[in-house]
């Protein structure tokens, strides 16, 4: 069946193929807050804290049991490689590969599983901190950054109490 995006019937149908493809894979529904469009994620068991992420395009009614993919044709499945950070957000930490929605509905659906396993395979063997071992994300300016941010300090105590002076020494001033 080639997709027609200005079709209802074959958004949805698409819609259903893709779920389809994402179970048979091992995909789970996970979910966002502020986010409407069904994401499906598997994580992966060689590499701790480093899951697949796909960002589906499906979106369920707003008004009526059911769902389909998205009309327009800019907002592309996406598939990502995601890791728990250690300040406890998720990020991304591959190239997001795109999924266009054209042509057959089965060559969407295997398009998306194709970026789906060189996702997991990249997510296997990321490229990983030399510092720390944790996976590195690409800056704008394409430099590896530690995803764990590792290179941060915590914060120098000896500030803290130097402020404290300041503080004591300004409300003496102010009663005198
Ligand atoms: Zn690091």
């Amino acid at each position: 069946m080639l997709y027609n995006p200005e079709s209802l019937p074959h958004r949805e149908e698409l819609a259903h193929q893709l779920l389809d493809t994402l179970s048979t894979a091992g995909f789970k529904p996970v979910t966002r807050k502020g986010t409407y469009e069904a994401m499906y994620a598997r994580s992966v068991p060689e590499a701790p804290g480093l899951r697949v992420l796909v960002y589906t395009s499906i979106e369920p009614y707003q008004d009526r049991p059911g769902f389909a993919v998205r009309v327009k044709g800019s907002d592309a499945i996406r598939v990502l490689v995601e890791y728990d950070s250690k300040d406890g957000k998720p990020r991304g930490v591959s190239n997001e590969s795109r999924v266009n929605r054209t042509g057959r509905v089965e060559d969407i659906c295997d398009r998306m599983l194709g970026r789906m396993r060189g996702a997991y395979s990249y997510a296997r063997k990321p490229r990983r901190c030399k510092d720390c071992a944790a996976p590195t994300f690409k800056s704008k300016g394409g430099n590896d950054v530690c995803a764990d941010i590792c290179w941060e300090k915590p914060r120098n105590t000896a500030v803290a109490s130097l402020s404290g002076v300041g503080f004591s020494s300004f409300s003496m001033d102010e009663e005198g």
